[in-house]
């Protein structure tokens, strides 16, 4: 007998009543079938759960950074202990295949080594003073409430790379996870409550997740105890959160729409960007903010490229996502598979010649959303190739020089993620220098999607300017304070003004 979205709850202890009897009904994408009735929260509960956040803050940042990654250490022991469980209520609950859904668990446990080892190393600078007997540094100061808005396609893992990192900065969490997505949000903060049960002196509150729709999200958004609201979502959420957070001067750090391309130049293993495009293209259904949406391939190869990618496509096995030796999984919900007919109806309109796209296995799952990968070869980047599908959708474009490919390349409204495959060492530099891509992330005979935490994550444009997970990110979860310190028995001014009577 398959193990049941209800088993995985008990065994990563969420009580039935979380899940049932509730008025959000939460389905699998895999069949269609009800999983969950999770409770909504209204607007007022928000407010008192950001209340309770602030209380614990006081508190929090008192304790040494190294002991508030203790707490973190503890959680990803959690991670690893539960992860098979964990993965697999990820693929039931957003349909992703099982490598994918351990990939997103593996992803959180990577994110906690890494707040273990910052929390011993959240440092500032000294830097020298031109006063006689004076010191100037600054500090990283814990910054308060972090709002965590996530979005389906990540359920955990954007979660865990904000609040591993806002935890050992001394930061407390309130998280409104998908509403898409819920019982994985409910799992994963059963796991953090058993890491808590086994610290000693952890203040109540320290993380706690809120379930609702945008209204809820609104009431984190517009809180003024949110010290910093991180926001992960489609440009649509970032373009109402950005200004709400600004109009308060909160903080605001937004991880939004992608629309990826990859250059494939005359002198490119093939080999390698084949399957590079493929994996970006069509993993995870096409459902990653850093899914390759366009190929720009030189037009000496790219009817060749085009070919190989057409006969690999063809060959993608599409099914559950539970089911050993499938790769394409189902689409969220029927919203996400009519938005990707109409991009092919216009596709088609605008030049674009289709192979691919309609819907798969509608007798075995008819109240699920497969889809046939797709192929476009497209005359030219029209409307419909400059916006962000979410679904799986390739455009092919051919180009002439290496200058009209980075034109084209950075000729869309996001700016997340982009690659070069190429064995030409100018042209890589000439890619990932000031003239080329102007993504957050540029790669080089790698594709655009599968990032490691160890880098800073995120992109320019509409994507939203945020930076997240490895790197520097964490200084977004701190407040710098710069102190001057006189040790001296003078008082001189800065810039040389004087003041006496
Ligand atoms: P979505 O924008 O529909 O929802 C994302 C989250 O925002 C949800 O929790 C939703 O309830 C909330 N939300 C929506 N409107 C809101 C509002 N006005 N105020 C507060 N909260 C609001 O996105 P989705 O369909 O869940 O996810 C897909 C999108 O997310 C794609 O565009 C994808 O590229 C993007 N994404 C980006 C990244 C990144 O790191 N850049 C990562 C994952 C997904």
């Amino acid at each position: 007998m398959s193990i049941t979205s209800t088993d995985l709850l008990a065994a990563l202890g969420v009580p039935a009543t979380a899940y049932t009897g509730g008025s959000l009904t939460v389905r699998s994408p895999i069949d269609g079938a009800v999983i969950g009735a999770v409770t909504e929260a209204s607007g007022a509960a928000m407010t008192d759960a950001v209340a309770r956040a602030h209380t614990a803050f006081l508190a929090w940042r008192q304790v040494p950074a190294p002991k508030r990654g203790e707490l973190v250490r503890l959680f990803g022991e959690e991670l690893r202990a539960h992860k098979a469980n964990l993965a697999r209520l990820v693929s039931l609950e957003a349909g992703k295949v099982t490598s994918e859904g351990e990939g997103e668990v593996q992803e959180m446990i990577d994110i906690c080594d890494f707040a273990v080892g910052l929390s011993r190393q959240l440092h500032g600078l000294t830097i020298a003073s031109e006063r006689p007997g004076h010191r100037m540094m600054e500090q990283y100061l814990p910054l308060g409430v972090v709002g965590i808005i996530s979005a389906f396609n990540f359920p955990v893992a954007v979660w865990a790379w904000n609040s591993a990192l806002a935890l050992v900065c001394g930061d407390t969490c309130v998280w409104k996870p998908s509403e898409k997505t819920p019982l994985t949000a409910l799992a994963t903060q059963a796991l953090f409550n058993k890491a808590v049960a086994r610290y000693a002196g952890a203040p109540d509150h320290l993380s706690q997740v809120v379930i609702g729709g945008a209204a809820v999200g609104e009431a984190l958004v517009d809180d003024s105890r949110v010290a910093l609201v991180s926001a992960t979502g489609s440009t649509r959420m970032g373009r109402a959160v950005g200004p709400r957070v600004a109009a308060r001067f909160g903080r605001c750090l937004l991880e939004l729409g992608g629309n990826n391309a990859i250059i494939v130049t005359p002198s490119a293993d093939l080999d390698l960007a084949v399957r590079g495009i493929l994996f970006g293209a069509y993993g995870t259904a096409g459902q990653r903010c850093t899914t390759t949406r366009r190929v720009i391939a030189h037009e000496s190869i790219h009817d060749e490229l085009v070919q190989r990618l057409e006969r690999a496509r063809a060959q993608l096995k599409i099914g559950s996502p539970i089911e050993a030796g499938n790769l394409i999984g189902p689409l969220i919900d029927k919203a996400a598979f009519d938005a990707m007919q109409s991009a092919l109806a216009a596709a088609r309109e605008q030049g674009g010649e289709v192979t691919g796209g309609e819907r798969a296995l509608a007798s075995r799952y008819p109240e699920a959303w497969y889809a046939v990968p797709a192929l476009v070869r497209m005359p030219a980047q029209t409307e419909v190739v400059r916006q962000e599908t979410f679904a799986p959708i390739l455009y092919t474009l051919k180009y002439k020089t290496l200058d009209e490919a980075i034109a084209l390349q950075n000729d869309v409204p996001q700016g997340l993620s982009s690659a070069i495959f190429t064995n030409d060492i100018r042209e890589a530099e000439t890619f990932v220098s000031a003239t080329g891509s102007d993504c957050g992330i540029a790669n080089v005979n790698i594709g655009t999607s599968g990032a490691e935490i160890g880098g800073a994550f995120g992109g320019e444009k509409e994507t939203g300017g945020g930076r997240e997970s490895g790197s520097d990110a964490w200084k977004a979860y701190m407040r710098r304070t710069t102190n001057t310190v006189n040790y001296s028995r003078e008082l001189p001014l800065a810039q040389g003004v004087k003041f006496d009577v």
